[in-house]
């Protein structure tokens, strides 16, 4: 047949990934000729070929693409016939553009895996084994291109053999850019807590898997931050950890060797396997199988497990055979710690540090997933998802900075038809966070070359990342501001995932998010598309007494909500929430109800949870986010049915009838399965009238048992499995609120 020359170019995650050695390859098995290379949208090759080798030539590349890529489209041309010798992967120096990606930190690959554990190897038991299949990308990217002198790599000088692994397009090692072996990578250190090199420094592992053997509390370094590190199955440490943490009682996840370690301790079905053993190895919510091991996660069933991700857990893990307590390692209200520095604040919670010398350039977090209905539930995207990229329904004529809420933020920026969703940054609480959170600024912007010519930010005034975006905003006269309700951006999160184009119904039922009005609302129900969203009904508005207090108070809200039901005999009332205050208590906070003070209205489902938990007893002040909403799950029983009355009048849903009959009910249990059977029905009265898809988001919906039973009663209602339904979707959403902004 006759030869002729055909430019191919293949766009998506394809750079970085071991693609053009994946190419090369295939050129030697179909003895094409030509080139591959890189350039600004992916990757190109010319090639001579007949037009039969050129089809089985594509459907290989189509069938046998490398694991961590991602092809969104293959084209071909024939074009003027060129002559080549040979087939050559060429250079390229241009920078490239925005539409490349910076690909995320993914777990060590099986064959990695059986090289480390293999003692013929040359990188046996060599704890940062990696190959272009496997290993860090995101958290050591200093800039694009991503190439090792952009990485915290380039410190590090490649011995002969790592070398000509490197260079070698045939070797699984090909441009893998953090390559290195015992000769010439990445070293282990381990030291105590003053900062003294151990004694027995000959085999840090081993050493290390003694000191947990012992009980002791270790600071390993990982990908994206250190972790606080104890036998699991050590009660005594465990509650050690706790104290020097002053985390009374919020779950630790567990790292577990495999999955027979994991199903030792837990309940797994088919999709959560399939999440702990994924390439991105998130932590996986999954219900425990006995509540002995209550230090790990007192009162609640569920655990977080995952397994190791990085050839240093493996190692120790095989060695220790226990699953190991892995908690982030941070001060309160403040970012992972990335460096010895920053860790050294920890000093009196850990006894050791295994610590290493490759720096952490991006900070990120394990990523947390739970599967509600067979459906997976992001509750933290970070650490092998994040960044990333998520294609849009529509193009945006602007480019766009979008810079998320104040708990659990994220930053995003948009440009034709997609965004880059940063890992999760974490709360803005103190001023380290802020730090960190506007270095993750600037390094998104740095590394993909981008100006925005919008800013979207929260509606909410006293928003650290409000205020962050004013100050952009001061310093760029071009730069429009686009301010975007909290719960309508929750909703069009879900949108811009499902590239859903029409209008929908959506819920968003939320802690809190400041409203149009000023109130802070968090139970609404909105009619929204890209152009904007009407309110067309949301809770009743009641105080939150103490203000911001009482996010962390349960017992507040729901002494604001019995004021409402009962007025002044609220005083002589005997409940659980009554008394967890004093008298004196009582009738002071009875003044400050009646005349507002200090008591902002809220219309938010997730004080509503509190107020429950609260006047059954379950919880009086959280000593984690939370922990209501999880412990009212834990009382729930699926086989009480009803549920209670509420009012609905002029687009308000009243739900005082409720919480009067939840204190005339005697069972806890029944209580709490017919509150969330309330909530359900709520929903479902609401909706009623509207001929719209249902769209639910907002943290209210991290809760499993809520969810599970809104999907059961609307099999077809649109939740995000990508995007979290927290603040964690904020930016995305506020990126799409911009669709229609103009600059002028
Ligand atoms: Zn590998
Ligand atoms: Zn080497």
């Amino acid at each position: 047949m006759e030869l002729c020359t055909y430019k191919i170019s293949i766009a998506g995650t394809v750079q970085g990934v071991g693609f053009r050695p994946f190419i090369y390859t295939l050129a030697q098995r179909y003895l094409v000729t030509g080139t591959v290379s890189n350039n600004s949208n992916g990757v190109e090759m010319i090639l001579n070929a007949d037009r039969l080798t050129l089809k089985q030539f594509l459907i290989a590349v189509e069938y046998e693409y490398p694991p961590l890529a991602c092809i969104d489209s293959i084209k071909h041309k024939e074009i003027t016939y060129q002559i080549f010798d040979d087939f050559q992967i060429v250079e390229t120096k241009d920078k490239g553009d925005i539409s490349v990606n910076i690909p995320p930190d993914v777990s060590i690959c099986t064959e990695c895996e059986k090289e480390l554990f293999d003692p013929k190897n040359r990188r046996y038991e060599y704890p940062f084994i990696n190959c272009t299949h496997c290993g860090v990308r995101y958290s050591i990217v200093y800039d694009l291109p991503y190439d090792r002198s952009h990485t915290s790599m380039k410190f590090f000088q490649m011995c002969k053999a790592c070398e000509s692994e490197y260079t070698n397009p045939l070797d699984r090692r090909y441009h893998a850019q953090p390559i290195g072996c015992h000769d010439c990578g990445p070293r282990l250190k381990l030291m105590d807590n003053k900062g003294q090199l151990t004694q027995f420094t000959t085999n840090e592992i081993d050493k290390t898997v003694t000191l947990l053997e012992e009980g002791k509390i270790v600071a390993i370094k990982g990908i994206g931050g250190y972790h606080l590190i104890c036998d699991a199955s050590n009660k005594d440490a465990v509650t050690k950890l706790r104290k020097r943490k002053n985390r009374p009682r919020k779950p630790f996840a567990v790292m577990v060797l495999n999955m027979n370690m994991a199903r030792d301790l837990a309940f797994i079905s088919m999709i959560e396997e399939e999440l702990l053993v994924s390439k991105e190895r998130p932590i996986v919510i999954v219900k425990m199988k006995e509540m002995h091991s209550s230090v790990i996660s007192p009162n609640i069933s569920r655990i977080g497990l995952f397994l190791p991700y990085t050839p240093l857990h493996l190692l120790l893990l095989d060695k220790l055979k226990r699953p190991i307590v892995a908690t982030s390692a941070n001060i309160t209200d403040e970012p992972i710690c990335t460096n010895l520095e920053s860790l050294q604040k920890l000093q009196g919670v850990y006894d050791y540090v295994l610590e290493h010398n490759r720096d952490i350039v991006n900070g990120c977090d394990d990523s947390v997933v739970m599967v509600v209905k067979e459906q997976q539930v992001m509750l933290r995207r970070a650490r092998g998802y994040a960044p990333v990229r998520v294609k849009l329904p529509f193009s945006l004529k602007h480019t766009v900075l979008a810079l998320g809420a104040n708990q659990k933020s994220t930053i995003s920026i948009g440009f034709d038809n997609h965004v880059i969703l940063s890992p999760h940054i974490g709360d803005l609480d103190g001023i380290a966070s802020v730090e960190y959170y506007e270095k993750n600024i600037e390094t998104l912007q740095r590394v993909y070359s981008f100006k925005p010519e919008i800013i979207a930010y929260d509606k909410h005034p006293r928003y650290e990342s409000t205020k962050v975006a004013f100050e952009i905003l001061k310093s760029n006269e071009n730069t429009v501001g686009k301010e975007v309700q909290h719960h309508y951006a929750h909703i069009l999160a879900v949108m811009a995932e499902k590239q859903i184009r029409t209008k929908v119904f959506g819920v968003a039922f939320d802690g809190t998010g400041y409203g149009d009005d000023g109130r802070l609302w968090g139970g609404e129900f909105m009619v929204c598309d890209y152009e904007g969203y009407e309110r067309v009904s949301h809770l009743e508005y009641f105080k939150l007494l103490g203000g911001v207090k009482a996010i962390k108070e349960p017992k507040r809200v729901a002494l604001s909500l019995l004021f409402s039901l009962y007025g002044k005999e609220v005083l002589t009332l005997n409940n659980p929430t009554t008394k967890s205050f004093s008298s004196v208590e009582l009738r002071a906070y009875y003044t400050t109800w009646q005349k507002g003070l200090n008591a902002p209205l809220s219309s938010s489902v997730g004080r509503l949870f509190d107020a429950v938990a609260s006047l059954l007893g379950i919880c009086q002040v959280m000593s984690f986010e939370g922990e209501s909403g999880m412990m009212l799950e834990e009382l729930f029983d699926i086989s009480v049915k009803g549920c209670y009355a509420f009012g609905y009048e002029n687009k308000k849903v009243d739900v005082l009838p409720l919480l009067d009959e939840i204190l005339q009910e005697k069972d806890i249990s029944i209580a709490v399965t017919k509150f969330f059977n309330t909530l359900v029905e709520i929903i479902a009265r609401v909706y009623e009238p509207y001929d719209l898809p249902l769209v639910l988001s907002g943290g209210v919906f991290q809760n499993r048992v809520l969810l599970g039973l809104v999907l059961e009663r609307f099999p077809d209602a649109i939740i995000s499995n990508m995007i979290p339904p927290n603040d964690g979707g904020i930016s995305l959403g506020q990126i799409m609120a911009t669709i229609h902004t103009s600059r002028s």
